[in-house]
């Protein structure tokens, strides 16, 4: 069967990729074991994910034989199927493989990884083949476009060969792999140990039912494992991320809406303007509220129109009935626009019922916005992290709402909590290196204040001078915004006494001694 598939809505282009469900040789039918791998913390996307094996679409799969497979394009995913499990966990699946010794088969794989053959030629050249009959193809799962990266990924249900085990070597992309029980991982999911992306849930779901007659229906029994894009997010129990496409600034295109709680919920910045995605977000409001769940409030996170567009409408849907909550700074700059019932304080806590309760603790943490909150679940180590912290794009510190010296000490701040496992961003996939990303974070813009201190102490004097000598490789385009981050470090640098302005508006060092290093 070739599912419908849908075009995507916009951002970038999926590539086609295909994921491995790799079952253990002979297991128990009724709670299957199931070989998944953690995600390199090192990886930009999806770093410290849990995930099945897979990868991205070779030129050389379409070359490879296939057998009992009609359609070119299937025979084509199942050879990079086929080719990555081999590739990644060193597990070969191919007919006339079972007669190879482990010596042989490693002698495959180096023959492979030192490109000396093409995976199409290796196959021929030893007499082995892919069987269609071996990759049972259980949905196509598209990348929501909030993403950087996009996929567009077949799903193949594959049997462990006996005398196979797959290997994890720990390298640049996966840092571990085992087998697990499928109701063990979604357990460990539910317990808030591990982060994965929906397909996955949905697949350990299924698995934990048991490997029934119906598995592949039950399988492809949800629209999203047929093309259909994913809306409704859950990274983490209680932690719905629900991105609605906003005009905000590129490469981002969407504003992840979080929707946080197991039975009482607050929403958070309901962010489009645009109809269409205010009346889904509604919607899947609407569904929680189905589910049993009650709406607390609204909370914003910080004043920009990309994150309180859509409250208005959020509102009016619900009869008026919901209330708002944000930053006294926040609810000020909004006067006029958006109502803001209630201020939330810095390190105000919000409890929320439900099982698992979840509360939250507000921390007031300006720097992209001075009224800018960030809210810490200090349980499970989650950290929603606004404009402050971005999965996709860079975050702007725009003077005189952006403030560069109160956004390293929020920074500083954020660094500092005793628990990081995952740090929700308002753009773009949640990050599971949480505590290296805030570091990141820290030094770039560090080493940024340094190299305009520098600049300003050899004679640049101007804004646009100094973005001239900073910023080699920005596109022109890209030049007012440059000026502006420049701005706010020279701010920082006269807060922090090491330049001063002059009357012309110039800026000049302190220092008695300049640096010509
Ligand atoms: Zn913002």
């Amino acid at each position: 069967m070739t599912p419908e598939i849908q075009k995507p809505i916009s951002g970038t282009t999926p590539e086609d990729a295909a994921a491995i469900i790799l079952l253990r040789a002979d297991t128990d039918k009724a709670n299957p074991e199931v070989f998944w791998v953690q995600r390199s913390e090192r990886m930009a996307f999806l770093g410290g994910f849990h995930a099945f094996a897979g990868g991205q679409r070779d030129v050389s799969d379409a070359e490879t034989q296939v057998e009992n497979c009609e359609d070119a394009e299937r025979a084509a995913m199942i050879a990079c199927a086929a080719r990555e499990l081999f590739e990644e966990l060193r597990v070969l699946v191919a007919r006339g493989a079972e007669t190879l010794t482990k010596g042989q088969r490693a002698s495959l794989l180096d023959d492979l990884e030192s490109a000396r053959m093409t995976f199409p030629e290796l196959l021929k050249h030893y007499g082995l083949h892919l069987d269609a009959k071996d990759f049972t193809f259980v949905g196509r799962w598209v990348t929501p476009p909030f993403s950087p990266r996009r996929f567009d990924t077949l799903f193949f249900i594959v049997n462990c060969p006996a005398k196979q085990e797959p290997i994890v070597t720990g390298d640049a992309e996966l840092s571990s792999g085992e087998w697990i029980e499928a109701r063990e991982a979604v357990a460990r999911w539910r317990r808030s140990e591990v982060l994965i992306v929906p397909p996955m849930l949905h697949a350990l779901e299924t698995l934990a039912g048991g490997l029934t007659d119906d598995l592949v229906e039950r399988f492809l029994s949800v629209p999203q494992a047929h093309g259909e894009p994913v809306r409704r997010i859950e990274f983490r129990p209680g932690f719905i991320c629900f991105p609605v496409r906003t005009p905000t600034k590129p490469p981002a295109t969407h504003t992840n809406c979080y929707i946080v709680g197991s039975n009482e919920i607050v929403i958070m910045d309901p962010a489009s303007p645009y109809k269409e995605e205010q009346d889904a977000l509604a919607s899947c409001i609407d569904d929680l509220l189905k589910e049993g769940r009650k709406v607390r409030e609204i909370i914003l996170t910080h004043l920009h129109p990309d994150h309180v567009a859509g409250v208005g409408a959020l509102n009016e849907y619900f009869g008026g009935s919901l209330r708002v909550a944000a930053h006294r700074l926040t609810a000020e700059a909004l006067d006029g626009t958006v109502h803001v019932d209630r201020f939330i304080e810095d390190e105000e806590l919000i409890n929320l019922k439900g099982e698992p309760h979840i509360q939250l603790r507000a921390l007031h943490t300006p720097g992209h916005a001075r009224g800018h909150l960030c809210f810490y679940e200090a349980q499970t180590g989650a950290l929603i992290t606004g404009d402050n912290i971005v999965g996709l794009g860079s975050v702007l510190i725009d003077p005189p709402e952006g403030n560069m010296r109160d956004y390293l000490a929020s920074l500083e701040r954020l660094r500092a909590l005793p628990h990081l496992t995952v740090l929700f961003g308002a753009h773009g996939p949640a990050i599971g290196s949480a505590r290296a990303k805030i570091e990141e974070y820290i030094n770039h813009r560090l080493e940024r204040e340094a190299n305009i201190l520098k600049a300003v102490r050899e004679g640049a004097g101007e804004v646009k001078e100094i973005v001239a000598r900073v910023y080699t490789d920005v596109h022109p385009k890209a030049l007012p915004m440059a000026e502006r981050a420049v701005l706010a470090h020279l701010e920082k640098l006269e807060a922090d006494n090491l330049i001063a302005k002059r009357d012309d508006g110039c800026y000049v060092a302190n220092d008695d001694n300049p640096s010509t290093s």
